[in-house]
């Protein structure tokens, strides 16, 4: 149901070869889909078509063409009769509302909820799937600012239903508002408040456009628009999902847009923020070298651990990384933010210089110190540790000598920097 599976590697302590195996590119989690199958199993006829009709039992049980005319038939109602069925997460038509009679309505439901689907909706918070998290208000018109001091005037969202939210409905109300907006969203619950040309179901993981054709040319004409100038991507996904997943898809989307040919762009990367916790910088830029992460803290409505530091919470670990020149990237001066002129980039206040790093190393928001055993900046809570040989908290279990790598099985280094893993 979520379109082409990923194949993964299976690898055990000591092994160099994993088994490989394919599953559901979009659900972390097997619960949420259980799609399982070794990379050289064969698959029985029984089986196929027992994996087909699971497939038809989970489509949307409306298209987004007709719930777009539902739409249409919808803000034709009066007031007292447009009803939202919080069970379903549908607007009802008044002939179906017998047959929700035993679910819990919202009434009455204004053209300006309409207009703000993100609120009507709940979020859905399932981690291993949606992980859906919503920027507060302040992030939200933060980017927004952002992107129009940048001479921007489309914005391919993806998986940022607010944001295109309140691009849309700025544009519907401004009169002199000239951004627009196209989102890609695997959540299909917002295909009853967009028209095709606004919102495409889209699977960020595989590159998959539940639509078909007709959805993937919706998206390359709004990329190829005004000859592909002016266009930013600002993605928002899953903090579990998969780096590598990702990169692979925004490469795609990133070609598209290239395609465009335009004499002059033919070596420029399509602008994008990514946004997405501090500490994947490595990941991402492994796989964009051209990026570099700003300083601002983005946070979001409805996670509690990630709301603005001021608020007395604690800090969002999330940031923004960019293609755009860092410098260009200017961060609110109210909010603590600060130049520093020889990084050329906003940081943030409690951000210092490093004479020896020769920038502004913290990543966290917090005043780092200088290490000259490890010949780096380390987190204020860290301390040198001989054993070891690098810096850590006080209390941390000193690395056995004995333990190797879990993936090689090899001594002297973890998982996550095993060399044989670039290789798998
Ligand atoms: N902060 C953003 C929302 C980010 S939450 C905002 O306020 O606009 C992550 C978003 O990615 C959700 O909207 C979720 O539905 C979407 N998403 C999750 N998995 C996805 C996938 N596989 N493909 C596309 N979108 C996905
Ligand atoms: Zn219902
Ligand atoms: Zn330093
Ligand atoms: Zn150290
Ligand atoms: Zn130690």
């Amino acid at each position: 149901p979520s379109g082409p599976a990923l194949l993964f590697v299976k690898t055990s302590r000591g092994k160099e070869e994993g088994r490989r195996f394919y599953a559901c590119s979009a659900c972390r989690d097997r619960r949420d889909c259980n799609f399982f199958q070794w990379e050289d199993e064969k698959v029985s006829e029984t089986r196929l078509a027992a994996r087909e009709e699971y497939n038809r039992n989970h489509q949307p049980f409306f298209t987004h063409r007709q719930n777009v005319e539902r739409y249409k038939n919808f803000v034709l109602l009066p007031l007292s009769k447009r009803k939202f069925c919080q069970e379903c997460q549908q607007l009802l038509l008044p002939a179906e509302w017998e047959k929700h009679s035993h679910h819990q309505f919202l009434c009455d439901i204004s053209t300006a909820q309409l207009k703000s689907p993100s609120q009507l909706l709940y979020p859905l918070e399932n981690k291993k799937t949606n992980a859906q998290y919503l920027f507060a208000d302040r992030s939200c018109q933060f980017l927004l600012d952002l992107i129009i001091d940048l001479g921007f005037r489309r914005v391919l969202s993806v998986g940022t239903p607010r944001l295109h939210e309140i691009i849309q409905s700025k544009a519907s109300q401004e009169e002199d508002f000239r951004v627009r907006s196209l989102l890609l969203d695997i959540d299909f619950r917002y295909s009853q408040f967009y028209a095709e040309d606004e919102f495409c179901h889209y699977n960020m993981f595989n590159h998959y456009f539940f639509g078909g054709e007709a959805a993937r040319e919706t998206c390359r004409k709004f990329l190829y628009e005004d000859n592909g100038e002016r266009v930013i991507m600002v993605t928002d996904p899953p903090f579990g999902g998969l780096v590598e997943a990702l990169a692979s898809s925004f490469k795609k989307l990133m070609s598209m847009w290239k395609e465009t040919e335009k004499e002059g762009h033919n070596s420029q990367e399509m602008p994008m923020f990514w946004i997405f916790p501090y500490f994947f910088e490595s990941r991402i830029l492994e796989f964009f070298p051209s990026f570099s992460m700003m300083d601002y803290q983005v946070d979001y409505d409805n996670h509690a651990l990630y709301k603005h530091g001021k608020t007395g919470r604690r800090q969002s670990p999330v940031r923004i990384f960019t293609n755009l020149t860092p410098s260009m990237i200017v961060l609110p001066v109210e909010e603590g933010y600060r130049f520093c002129t020889i990084c050329q980039r906003y940081v943030s206040s409690g951000n210092q210089h490093c004479e020896t790093c020769n920038s502004c190393t913290s990543k966290d928001g917090r005043r780092w110190k200088h290490c000259v055993l490890c010949k780096k900046c380390v987190k204020p809570s860290w301390f040198h540790c001989n054993n070891c040989n690098c810096c850590a908290l006080q209390n941390h279990a000193c690395e056995k000598t004995d333990a190797g790598c879990f993936v090689c099985g090899k001594a002297g280094h973890k998982r996550s920097t095993c060399p044989s893993l670039s290789r798998t």
